[in-house]
């Protein structure tokens, strides 16, 4: 069922792919998975939705990744029927009453996430009053510096969250605080402001907290200027000295997007060009809605049938899907070689946030083939992933 490729150009070359093809890079999603276990106090939770593809998930596990930020019943079923041997978080502050009753009774999952006394009562009541239930709740958060605001939608306000910790305290095994600044955060500080008003909760509160989850939104470097993880965690660390969390207090994180951005690239192809703008058979209803929303800071090459050579100068572009809708368009300036032509195929780099995971079946369209790419001491390979439980290659 495996084929193998030397490298992204091979498999254009060889399959002359008519449908957007998936490049996964395990590898990579290895070794920062393995980076972020290393560097934060605590655990590393994957958040699931960001990328849910079974290689991508496999390879995070490989790399040490062993608890899942879950937020649905699906993603729970999903990552225990890939790595049983996993522990599903359920992160959604709000949740179907059968949904927390499969997670707790079908799964196992014991950690659940509310900010408002009605989720905490649901799931009393779900669970029977259980005695061995973690409850976190969530934190609301200031307006931040993430480009994906989540403000407004989750969270209770610090007078709340306080009052919420004690009537958890009263029926949880443990009880915990969480935020999430927001996805794409370039602003360190952000999580400063975070831990403070997780200090001030803790103050009107009078709770020990056993659970601190700092949540996600640890940017990918799409533009080189972003800060790395390292330095979140500079920055937790301070801000957990600060308001004098206890040593007792476990911690962890969630990130999406930082633990994947790099590990998938996207081959699609040109439907036509028209002076400036460029069709392509993938958009914003594919796998290919972050460079509308975050806009074009994606490196993106041009691989030529039959290996033809492509021109060393760069131009402007604005990009279009598939799709009959006009707000399946990527505005620009995306960079791109300024001799790119219809029938030309292009690899989108750092694709592996919020990509397939979007898709939609919109007006017929929907990639669903992803390679696997293997970085080696030989140059490379490509697994096809279509049967992903053929993935051991020779
Ligand atoms: C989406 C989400 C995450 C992951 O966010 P990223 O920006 O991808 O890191 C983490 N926690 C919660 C609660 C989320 O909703």
């Amino acid at each position: 069922m495996s084929q193998l490729y030397s490298c992204t150009a091979e498999v254009v070359d060889v399959l002359q792919p008519v449908d957007p093809i998936h490049c996964v890079r395990s590898d990579v999603l290895r070794a920062t998975a393995l980076r972020f276990v290393q560097a934060f106090p605590g655990d590393v939770l994957y958040a699931v939705k960001c990328n849910d593809h079974p290689a991508v998930l496999q390879a995070l596990h490989e790399g040490g990744i062993r608890h899942f930020d879950t937020a649905s019943i699906v993603e729970i079923r999903n990552v225990r029927s890939q790595l049983p041997a996993a522990e599903c978080h359920f992160m959604h502050p709000i949740k179907a009453p059968d949904a927390i009753a499969e997670a707790y009774y079908k799964h196992g999952v014991r950690s659940f996430v509310l900010d408002h006394e009605d989720e905490l009562a649901k799931i009393v009541e779900v669970t029977r009053g259980a005695r061995d239930l973690t409850l976190a709740v969530r934190l609301e958060m200031p307006r931040g510096q993430a480009l994906m605001d989540l403000s407004g939608k989750f969270g209770a306000p610090v007078h709340e969250a306080a009052r919420l910790l004690r009537q958890c305290k009263a029926v949880a095994a443990k009880v915990g605080l969480t935020f999430h600044v927001g996805s794409q955060c370039v602003d360190v500080r952000a999580f400063g402001v975070a831990m403070d008003l997780v200090g001030e909760t803790l103050k009107q509160s009078g709770v020990d907290i056993d659970l601190l989850d700092v949540g996600g939104g640890f940017p990918g470097q799409y533009t080189g200027s972003e800060p790395a993880f390292e330095d979140f965690c500079d920055e937790i660390r301070a801000g957990i000295a600060r308001i004098g969390l206890p040593g007792t207090c476990r911690l962890q994180c969630e990130p999406g997007r930082a633990l994947v951005w790099d590990g998938l690239s996207v081959i699609c192809r040109v439907d036509l060009r028209r002076g400036s703008s460029v069709y392509l058979n993938d958009g914003t209803y594919g796998s290919l809605s972050e460079l509308k929303y975050l806009g074009p800071c994606f490196p993106i090459s041009v691989i030529r049938r039959h290996g033809e050579p492509v021109g060393q100068e760069w131009d402007d572009f604005q990009l279009f899907g598939p799709t009959c809708d006009s707000v399946d368009s990527m505005p620009g300036p995306h960079r791109m070689p300024a001799d790119i032509r219809t029938g030309d195929w292009i690899e989108i780099g750092l694709m592996g946030a919020y990509s397939n995971a979007l898709r939609t079946r919109f007006n017929g369209f929907h990639a669903d083939r992803f390679v696997e790419i293997r970085h080696e001491d030989d140059g490379g390979k490509v697994t096809w992933l279509d049967s992903y439980k053929v993935r051991k290659v020779a």
